[in-house]
């Protein structure tokens, strides 16, 4: 399954299960020359928002973590599935969507979406099962299932139906040792937001395969395109879903690594005595997040102010138009779908309007030497000869960063 993708350019990377967009990024930024080019550092790779002031996290939950803190009575350990205060307070938080309550039992606390996933994919690992993947992708997935011996399948999103899943492939690659489909929604990388009929549709199909569907929200909310967010919990009496999410995205904090995984099961398979024992035994061994930052959990959810939320969708909004809108003034990449959700989405590269460039990869590199802008390559997320662009970054920077694309772009036309 390990592709390797030879550049020329002396950069060797591998796809796609074997790799991490901190890793891609990681050489790429080596590959800068500031000096030589004398111009500044410019990221439109990382998904860390926190860099930039324009997303910062609310003094509310700042002072939440303080209070936590000083109180003194959080430095023992937790419970390993969580503090019943924060299991709650999500339930809570995620039952205002639901059109049923869901149990605080059912949340299960984990350090970020990233443990959260894999604790999922772990306690479903099982000797000959495999697992749906989209593509492109979040490479967390591929990465974490191959630890675990868990054989990946990957099925297209499509760009020009704006990224929905192609249902008849996922089908198709199912049977009877598939255990479960992942669903990111809103999308990381395509920033798109799927219709409540698609979600219902792909729940549909994962009854009819008898599969569960994976729920990665971790940018649940962040929305803001004609579709709003539905989340797949909605659905959870048609199919198990498993629903991951966490503080990083929303609340513009992923460094607290606070998230959790959640059972949306009506039907009760994943209520089994089995499957909860699992479920806990693999929380016991990895502990859960900081017992101060869960603490502070209940205050940051009731404290953080409509508002609050209502900025960084607007800032994401402008800083999203202004992607898309530069893109298009760029001959040799194009946008098959104007992004309406997440903080990332992904741009199609036209490699035979360039002369010197044989593909993403050495798109990215030569770029990163030459422009000082970091974009990631396709590849990374499994679409080679696209781009993945976050625009969630100050707009004056954004725009520099964009014009310097622009101008290598048009210095490596055919
Ligand atoms: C950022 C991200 C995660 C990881 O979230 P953390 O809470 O930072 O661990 C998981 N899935 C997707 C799609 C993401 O973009």
């Amino acid at each position: 399954m390990e592709v390797q993708s030879g550049t020329g350019t002396g950069h060797e990377i591998e796809a796609p299960n074997n790799i991490t967009i901190k890793g891609i990024l990681g050489l790429l930024m080596a590959n800068t020359d500031a000096k030589g080019n004398g111009k500044k550092v410019i990221s439109l790779g990382i998904g860390d928002p926190t860099a930039y002031s324009c997303f910062c996290a609310t003094s509310a939950s700042q002072e939440a973590v303080v209070d936590a803190l000083r109180s003194a009575k959080f430095n023992g350990y937790s419970p390993t599935v969580g503090l019943p205060q924060t299991r709650k307070a999500i339930a809570e938080l995620l039952s205002r969507d639901l059109p049923y309550k869901l149990p605080p039992d059912d949340v299960y606390i984990t350090a970020g979406c990233t443990q959260a996933i894999e604790i999922t994919l772990s306690i479903m690992a099982r000797p000959g099962a495999n697992i749906l993947l989209p593509r492109p992708g979040f490479p967390i997935y591929g990465l974490c299932a191959t630890f675990r011996h868990l054989e990946c399948r990957y099925f297209d999103l499509l760009p020009y139906k704006g990224w929905e899943v192609d249902l008849s492939a996922m089908e198709n690659l199912a049977d009877h040792n598939t255990v479960a489909v992942v669903i990111i929604n809103p999308g990381n990388p395509c920033g798109n937001v799927y219709t409540y009929q698609h979600l219902k549709e792909i729940a549909e199909t994962a009854k009819r395969l008898g599969i569960v569907v994976i729920a990665d929200e971790v940018y649940g909310h962040l929305a803001f395109g004609a579709n709003p967010f539905v989340p797949m919990g909605v659905f959870g009496s048609l199919a198990p879903v498993i629903t991951l999410g966490s503080l990083s995205k929303r609340w513009l904090v992923p460094g607290w690594r606070l998230g959790w995984l959640v059972t949306n099961d009506l039907n009760g398979s994943l209520k089994s005595p089995k499957f909860v024992e699992r479920l806990k035994k693999y929380c016991d061994i990895c502990g859960g997040p900081a017992t101060f930052i869960q603490a502070a959990v209940p205050a940051i959810v009731e404290e953080t102010q409509e508002a609050f939320f209502r900025k960084t969708i607007n800032t994401l909004k402008q800083t999203s138009d202004i992607c898309y809108q530069k893109i298009k003034e760029i001959r040799c990449v194009s946008c098959p779908r104007k992004p309406e959700g997440s903080m990332a989405f992904m741009v199609k590269l036209n490699i035979s309007m360039l002369k010197d460039i044989s593909d993403d990869i050495d798109f990215c590199f030569k770029l990163a030497k030459e422009e000082s802008v970091i974009i990631l390559p396709g590849l990374a997320v499994g679409l080679e000869n696209w781009l993945r662009i976050t625009f969630a970054v100050e707009p004056s920077s954004l725009e520099e960063a964009l014009e310097r694309v622009k101008s290598f772009c048009q210095r490596h036309s055919c």
